[in-house]
């Protein structure tokens, strides 16, 4: 187990106060070790704490006194939001994109987790196949939600095919734990075509509402596929798997509100963009459960985009702790400043997208009163295959669209496909041929780029 690693120092803050410094080890709060982020947030929550210190090159670790209130934050950030070792993936589905990576990149890329606590603090999916009964009390004791589950299937035998584990056939007993606890569930399904669409779709469907209707929401995602698979049995959708899909979700849409008073069940964007259909309403998402999952983010995009002053367009919730790498200074609940760029110079544009983003923009930027944006689809080629999000686009091919621009025009880029100032392949914003403006992924903050107006969230112009 490692030790939570003070990475900055938020000025005046108790921590300031009491002299912590970065790089400093924080070994234990009142005499407890903190396992991950979560026990730190709950163990710096108290007033006045004995922190014992291990400071970079010092002789042995020391106590510090740091006088605080209960509940003000402590005011330092850690490395790492996990302090004991991260849960890794027990199961090795066909459909995983990890597997579908290239060699040679980031090692941290290839890392499989299937950890509850990593599902609480980011959003990511756990199978639950790793889950122990000692999860399950802590979740319920301190009221960890909301979680994130892969059903992909309610067929025991299925599931464990599809998860090639057969602890797959059983895990989902704990997802009747979870809800019978009272803590929120969100669910997804993969679907993969000619495993677990058509009548095992619609099966799925209704062991959710016989099994698991507490759940909050569940999610019917694509199987992504890149170029690397080696994968037989998995083969991506034709735009008539879409409609399929689509047909059979807004058909238990309707079932789940009859029955529980609620759509349950919500299809990514990709299928209505594969199938040629228009998305739904922003109504229907029912306040974006699954935004982060790629349900809704273009509706939600198109709604933000159109209405760029209201406080939170669409109602979407963002994850409690998405963009946070471990515990901010200022408290796990301070506010995230998103900046983009503002004001225009007269210069034409030019929006860089995936060519599945494409589709959502181009509407958008065809009724903007500007007439001198351009917009280019930049194909996926380092992964090939059905890519086409703009989270997945690389510095490389980035690199090659960019080639050809002039210099005159300012180039826009969705922040999505950068994490930490770095593309999925390493590349940085230096790399590229020429010079970009990086905008937040969401509708306001690209009207904000073009419009060139400065406002506030909830406040008009
Ligand atoms: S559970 Fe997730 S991480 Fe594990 S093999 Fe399946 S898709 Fe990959």
């Amino acid at each position: 187990m490692s030790a939570p690693t003070v990475t900055s120092v938020t000025a005046a803050s108790p921590a300031a106060r009491a002299g912590l410094a970065v790089g400093d080890e924080l070994l234990s709060l009142n005499g407890h070790e903190p396992r991950d982020v979560i026990d730190f947030q709950r163990l710096s929550d108290a007033s006045d704490l004995s922190v014992l210190v291990r400071r970079a090159g010092g002789p042995l670790a020391r106590l510090v006194r740091v006088d605080k209130a209960a509940g003000e934050p402590l005011g330092v950030e850690v490395s790492s939001a996990v302090f004991d070792r991260i849960r890794t993936c027990d199961n090795h589905c066909a459909f995983c994109f990890i597997y579908q990576l290239p060699k040679g990149m980031r090692r941290s890329l290839y890392l499989k987790d299937d950890d509850y606590r990593l599902s609480f603090l980011y959003g990511n999916f756990t199978t639950l196949t790793r889950f122990t009964e000692l999860d399950a009390e802590r979740i319920l004791t301190e009221r960890l939600g909301p979680l994130f589950v892969s059903i992909h299937t309610v067929d025991p035998e299925l599931r464990a095919r599809m998860l090639r584990n057969p602890k797959g056939a059983t895990s989902l007993r704990w997802l009747s734990v979870l809800l019978e606890g009272g803590i929120e569930v969100h669910g997804q399904v993969v679907v993969c075509p000619g495993v677990n669409d058509g009548a095992a779709l619609e099966d799925t469907m209704a062991g959710i509402l016989d099994r698991y209707p507490a759940l909050a929401s569940v999610g019917a995602v694509p199987l992504g596929l890149s170029r690397y698979s080696s994968e037989p049995e998995m083969r991506p959708h034709t735009p008539e798997d879409a409609a399929a899909v689509l047909d059979t979700v807004e058909e238990w849409q309707g079932l789940f509100r009859k029955a529980l008073g609620h759509r349950m069940v919500f299809a990514a964007d990709e299928y209505y963009l594969l199938a040629g259909r228009d998305l739904p309403p922003a109504a229907n998402y029912e306040g974006y459960p699954q935004h982060e999952n790629g349900i809704g983010m273009a509706r939600a995009f198109a709604e933000s985009f159109a209405r760029p002053t209201a406080a939170n367009p669409g109602g979407v919730r963002h994850g409690f702790f998405a963009s946070v790498d471990a515990a901010p200074g200022e408290g796990y609940r301070a506010p995230r400043v998103e900046s983009a760029p503002s004001g225009t110079d007269g210069r034409p544009v030019i929006v860089l997208t995936g060519t599945y983003g494409a589709r959502v923009l181009e509407p958008l930027l065809a009724s903007h009163p500007r007439h001198d944006i351009a917009l280019r689809a930049v194909p996926n080629d380092f992964f090939g295959g059905n890519i086409g999000v703009a989270g997945l686009l690389t510095g490389e091919d980035l690199a090659s669209a960019l080639a050809d621009v002039p210099d005159g025009p300012r180039c826009l880029l969705p922040d999505a496909c950068l994490n930490e100032g770095r593309f999925l392949d390493g590349l940085t914003l230096a790399d590229l041929p020429r010079s970009v403006e990086v905008v937040p992924t969401e509708g306001r903050s690209l009207r904000l780029a073009l419009d060139g107006t400065s406002f506030r969230p909830g406040c008009s112009p």
